[in-house]
This record gives structure tokens, C-alpha cells and sequence, in this order.
């Protein structure tokens, strides 16, 4: 108590007995409110000072300081976020290779998650060497793009679901798959869904040796909760819950199935089944087990939502549609999508927004229980799931799953940070920490659809303001805006 006295007391008296502060800095941000996306406030009024990549200082804009820099944004009435991560993205995706995409039309999805504020993302598929191609270019000021952090290839079973998987063979070569991945430069392991239960214990067993994370799929013979419990760090997509917390169907039922002659009425039948003996007492206990081993969730919500409601999401965004190259304008339709097949079966459809629905209040369930969160899109081969603009829908979906736009918030920004253990530098707009920010024309606490209102974004420290954004954004529609050519 003594000390702060006496430290309020020299304060007072160097206060008094000095001329105003002088601050030196790159860029200055002044009159803004500053969201402080850990305690969900909005702290009004501040000047933030970036100096290069780095946010150098923070204080209510009414002190007496001199400042100089070299560039002064005037924000008054606006609002400063941390940039936003999408924690599920596959740039190139290989469900998407067949599709035979150009390298540089690949290269233009990177610019399109920046200027939508999205200055992270964590690749969970594709060509580890693009990736190091993207982040050279970067490093080089030749492109646009976001932060990476990247899986390399899928780890699957021997007979892969997609092209560029790893397919492993036997639990025994799981060490020198891992090895050489982690050779290669991946910052994870991205486990798929067909890989074997004893080959998934495998490769788990010996990451946890060496402590290297691994997260994705929970594969189709482990369930969620030893999914859990053996480490996985993150789930995607909600996968296998519903089945882990459905009744196991009978004899009786599978051979019925068999009776059914088509997959997807055999697969409709089951998931109604399921649908209909979900158990939330069951549910509760698996997010409890969630809970106790600090397990990310990553429901991708606004994938499971464009593909339940793909019509409907099509022709609201026909102008975002604009931006794509070529391949993914064409991919993204049923004639050529594995996702979007039987849309003239209204049984169908009927079932994905039964899934929705259920995912929504398993999120909401979960949320209550502290589980935690991370916003990703899946965009790639996923129809509708666009660069940048994703991490917006998926923000907006988690505030229908009954989170506040605070808590939606967190999923791109602290989270991330928290995911990758480099909340040091990222994740909240803070003193000595990276200047990757968006200014917002409203409150996102609010109401979260205002982080679609981006007045500018900074990255590493660098300012691409209102014109810059139309610029880059005309000129990728320009560059794209050509049919596909198989
Ligand atoms: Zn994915």
C-alpha cells in the first residue's frame, strides 16, 4: 500500500515538473476503441502506437503526449481487434487437385484472407512446399498472405480417402512417417478418418513421446472421448460425437440396412437412428471428458450450414463468388462437388439440417461446459466456405450456438494464440505484442456481423487501408474472371 502511495506521489511530482511525453513510432492510431477481446470490454478512447511489426504502446488518447510517426489513422468512433484466424483452412486443398488449379491461382486466395482481416490460418491439408512458397513470397513482399501454421498431408489409412494423403500401411511404420513429416517442416500431424484404430494408437503413442501435437479427424474407430483422452488436440467438425452419444443400433437394424440398396438411404437411415436415440446425458459426460483433457473443438459450423443450405447460401453469394479462380468457381457446384451429389433427394437434405441443428446445441452444450473453441471454415473443396469472409460466417454461426459475440470473438483471436502456445505475440491487442489488427467500423461486441464492417487491416505493422483493400480486391476479380478449363 505504502509503494503505490509512493509511487502515485512521484508520479505526481515528475508529472508536474516535465514537458508532455515524446512517443516515435511507424504508425499511430489515435481516438480509437480498443476491444480487449480476454475480458470482452471495450476499453474507449486509446492511442496505439506501432512501431515497425510491433504494437509499441497503448494509452487513453486524452494524455499529454508528443508523437511522431510516420503515419496517423484518425479512428475515432471505431474499433480495433486483434487480426482473426482461420483455425481450419485448406488453400490447396487435394479433394481439389483433380480440378488441375494453377499455382497462381492458388497463390490469389492468400491476399483475399487478409483484406477480409484474416491475418492467421492453420492449413490442415495440402503441399507443405506451397506452404513454404507462401511464406517466402511473403517474406519477400511479393504476396499478400496470412500467417501459416501447417499439417502438410492427411494421415490416412492404406487405401486414402483423397489424393496427397500419407496412407499408412501398419502401425509400424507409424515413427517414420511422423519423422519424416516433422523433417519436412510441418508444425503438426493432421490424423484422417480411415486411418486404423491400432495405427491411430500408433502415431499417437509415439507423438505424445516426443511431444509433438497432433490434431483432425477423429478416424472412424476411436471415439471422441479416447480420442480425448490419448491426446488428439484439437477435434474437428464435430466428428463421431453423435455416434459416440447415439444408442449402438441393433442386429437387426445393420441388417436391414444391408437390405437397402442405395448408400445414401442406408447412410440417411442411420444417421435418423442416431438422430433419434441421441442421448444429451451421454453428451454431458463426453464434454465433461473434453473439459478435463483441454481439448480444442473446431465444429467448422458455417461448413455443416453451406452445404445443409447450399441453394439458398448460392445466390446470397453470388458476388463473393466473383473472387474465386476459376477451378474453385467450378468446384464449388454440384456438377463437379463430392459433397454437393443428391441434392434432388429432399430425404437428404432433410438429414444434413437435422445435423445442423443438433451440431448447434452440442456447441451451445459444450460451451457451457468450457470446452474450448476454435473458428475455422474448411475452405478448399467445401462449397461456399470463402476465404476470409468465412471466419464471418463461422463467428456468426457460434453466436446461433448461443455464444456471445465476445466469446465468438475469442474463437478467432485469443484462442488461436492460446492453440499455438504464442499468446506472447498474438491473440489480443496488447503492449510489445505483433501488430496483425483490423479496424472495424462498429462494435463486434455488439453485434459480431460487424467484423464484416473492416475499415483496414495492419499486418506485421503494415497498413493496407480502405483503398488499398478495393484495389487488391478488384484486381483478384480481374486476374479470375475466365472460365474453367479442365
Ligand atoms: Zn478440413
Amino acid at each position: 500500500m505504502r509503494n503505490i502511495f509512493f509511487c502515485a506521489l512521484l508520479f505526481l511530482i515528475l508529472g508536474g515538473c516535465q514537458s508532455s511525453e515524446k512517443l516515435m513510432g511507424t504508425v499511430l492510431v489515435t481516438h480509437v476503441n480498443v476491444v480487449d477481446v480476454e475480458s470482452g470490454k471495450v476499453i474507449p478512447d486509446q492511442n496505439v502506437l506501432i512501431q515497425d511489426d510491433t504494437i509499441l504502446d497503448i494509452r487513453s488518447a486524452d494524455g499529454n503526449v508528443n508523437y511522431s510517426a510516420n503515419r496517423v489513422i484518425q479512428a475515432e468512433g471505431k474499433f480495433i481487434i486483434p487480426g482473426l484466424w482461420d483455425m481450419h483452412a485448406h488453400p490447396d486443398d487435394p479433394e481439389v487437385w483433380r480440378m488441375h488449379p494453377k499455382q497462381e491461382e492458388k497463390d490469389r486466395l492468400m491476399p483475399l484472407f487478409v483484406v477480409n482481416g484474416v491475418t492467421g490460418i492453420r492449413d490442415m491439408g495440402g503441399d507443405i512446399k506451397l506452404v513454404q512458397r507462401w511464406r517466402k513470397l511473403y517474406e519477400d513482399g511479393a504476396l499478400l498472405a496470412p500467417k501459416i501454421f501447417a499439417a502438410g498431408p492427411l494421415l490416412d489409412g492404406p487405401n486414402p480417402m483423397w489424393d496427397g494423403s500419407v496412407g499408412i500401411n501398419s502401425p509400424e511404420y507409424a515413427k517414420q512417417v511422423v519423422d519424416s513429416l516433422i523433417a519436412e517442416g510441418i508444425d503438426f500431424l493432421k490424423i484422417y478418418s480411415l486411418l486404423p484404430r491400432e495405427t491411430y494408437l500408433a502415431v499417437s503413442s509415439y507423438a505424445n513421446e516426443i511431444g509433438f501435437p497432433f490434431v483432425g479427424h477423429v478416424p472412424y474407430t476411436v471415439p471422441p472421448s479416447e480420442a480425448a483422452e490419448t491426446g488428439m488436440k484439437s477435434q474437428e467438425h464435430l466428428l463421431e460425437i453423435l455416434k459416440e452419444c447415439a444408442d449402438t443400433p441393433s442386429q437387426e437394424f445393420m441388417q436391414s440396412l444391408e437390405a437397402v440398396d442405395d448408400r445414401i438411404g442406408r447412410s440417411n437411415q442411420l444417421n435418423d437412428f442416431r438422430l433419434n436415440t441421441f442421448k444429451t446425458s451421454k453428451a454431458d459426460s463426453l464434454y465433461g471428458i473434453f473439459k478435463k483433457y483441454n481439448i480444442w473443438h473446431c465444429p467448422t459450423l458455417s461448413m455443416w450450414y453451406k452445404n445443409a443450405w447450399y441453394e439458398e447460401e448460392l445466390s446470397k453469394d453470388s458476388d463473393l463468388v466473383d473472387y474465386l479462380p476459376p477451378y474453385l468457381r467450378a468446384y464449388w457446384t454440384p456438377e463437379h462437388n463430392d459433397h454437393l451429389q443428391n441434392r434432388d433427394r429432399a430425404d437428404y437434405i432433410d438429414i444434413k439440417k437435422r445435423l445442423y441443428r443438433l451440431y448447434l446445441e452440442m456447441v451451445k452444450a459444450m460451451n457451457e461446459k468450457e470446452v474450448l473453441f476454435l473458428a475455422g471454415t474448411d475452405v478448399g473443396a467445401n462449397p461456399l466456405c470463402h476465404p476470409g469472409v468465412g471466419v464471418h460466417n463461422e463467428l456468426e454461426a457460434f453466436t446461433h450456438a448461443g455464444l456471445s459475440p465476445a466469446e465468438a470473438l475469442k474463437t478467432a483471436t485469443l484462442n488461436p494464440a492460446l492453440f499455438f502456445d504464442i499468446q506472447e505475440k498474438y491473440g489480443t491487442v496488447s503492449m510489445g505484442k505483433m501488430a496483425d489488427l483490423v479496424l472495424l467500423n462498429e462494435n463486434p461486441l455488439e453485434d459480431i456481423n460487424n467484423v464484416r464492417e473492416i475499415n483496414l487491416v495492419i499486418r506485421d505493422g503494415q497498413v493496407i487501408d480502405a483503398t488499398e483493400i478495393g484495389n487488391i480486391k478488384n484486381s483478384i476479380k480481374m486476374e479470375n474472371a475466365y472460365p474453367w478449363k479442365g
